[in-house]
């Protein structure tokens, strides 16, 4: 819209071309492509950026917090007037943070927590994903031998999410009602790594475990790979609703995928990347309101959005909503 303005102002006046490129350029700093919704996040920002007038520039840091101090720097360097940053490493992210800060570029955190109050926070409420992976798993199971298999230690979401699982299951926990026999870390998110440690844990408990609460989906497919090599079924929660954890769902194999609607996390960042690149204030940011959840405690300017479960019986959701087809989820089931 705005260049269709601009085109119209410059063909009346006979301004030179090079007005057109007053759009400014959002950089986006990518932690990895791993799962499957981050190619969902991208497509919905580079289409509300598109949409406001600016232009999108990005990086993939591939894993890497070393890349990805690179990758910051040399979007800097292309004269990024926005940084939109979705952190590999919560600590190793600082000196980014501070060469930005320095060349007075407003940056927005994106789905992981950069906990430093120059920073926009747009995420979901992850404490909540957390909660209802827990609240769906003993919904089923109840009390018993339960598994956590954690995210990666340098992720802030692995702590908000175990945060939200304990604040179902604390006083089971407390009570003796819920055991839990194994929680582990897994390392860059790995699928591998959530299966290595599923199976540690079920050698560990004489495939003694009632249930499984998996930080995301591709670590859940990880999980039930162990389980079903010891011909285990038994109630599996993850997060992101990854078509092959829907299709899990609807075969049985998984009780929950809790979805995180990408398209609508990434069209916020583009619009609010717009808004705080014309100027607006991060505390003017339409629908923000103060996050000081993080381990330090620092008050942020944040926007969190609501996650939805999807389990066999409302399936329906992420059918209807154009997430996934009918064919895909139920394949096989
Ligand atoms: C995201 C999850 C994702 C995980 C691995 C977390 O920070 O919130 O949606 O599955 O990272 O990429």
């Amino acid at each position: 819209m705005r260049n269709a303005i601009l085109l119209a102002v410059i063909a009346a006046t006979g301004f030179s071309s090079a007005a057109i490129a007053e759009g400014k350029k959002i950089g986006v700093s990518w932690a990895s492509f791993q799962e499957e919704r981050w190619k969902i996040d991208e497509a919905a920002m580079v289409a509300a950026i598109e949409a406001a007038g600016d232009t999108y520039i990005s990086a993939d840091a591939q894993s890497s917090s070393a890349k990805q101090l690179t990758d910051i720097e040399a979007l800097i360097t292309q004269g990024a007037d926005v940084l939109i940053i979705n952190a590999w490493d919560k600590d190793a992210i600082g000196p980014a943070i501070e060469s930005a800060a320095n060349e007075g570029i407003p940056m927005i955190g994106y789905d992981r927590l950069i906990e430093d109050a120059r920073t926009f926070y747009l995420t979901f409420d992850n404490k909540g994903v957390g909660s209802i992976i827990a609240e769906t798993v003993v919904g089923v199971q109840g009390g018993g031998n339960y598994a956590i298999i954690k995210g990666d230690p340098g992720d802030p979401n692995a702590a908000f999410l175990l945060e939200g699982m304990m604040e179902v299951i604390g006083d089971d926990v407390a009570s003796g009602k819920i055991n839990i026999v194994g929680e582990a870390f897994s390392d860059g998110w790995k699928p591998e790594n959530a299966q290595k440690n599923m199976e540690q844990i079920l050698t560990a408990n004489d495939n003694n475990v009632d249930a499984v609460l998996s930080q995301n989906d591709g670590m859940a497919g990880g999980v039930v790979a162990a389980l079903a090599a010891q011909g285990l079924v038994i109630p599996v929660g993850g997060q992101d609703g990854d078509h092959a954890a829907i299709n899990r769902v609807a075969r049985g194999t998984q009780t929950v995928s809790v979805w995180k609607d990408a398209r609508q996390l990434g069209k916020a960042a583009g619009e609010i990347a717009a808004a705080l690149a014309s100027g607006v204030e991060m505390s003017a940011i339409e629908g923000s309101s103060i996050f000081d959840g993080g381990e330090k405690g620092i008050e942020m300017n944040a926007i969190l959005l609501k996650p939805t479960p999807i389990t066999r019986e409302t399936l329906g959701v992420a059918i209807d909503a154009g997430h996934i087809s009918k064919e895909a989820a139920c394949e096989g089931a």
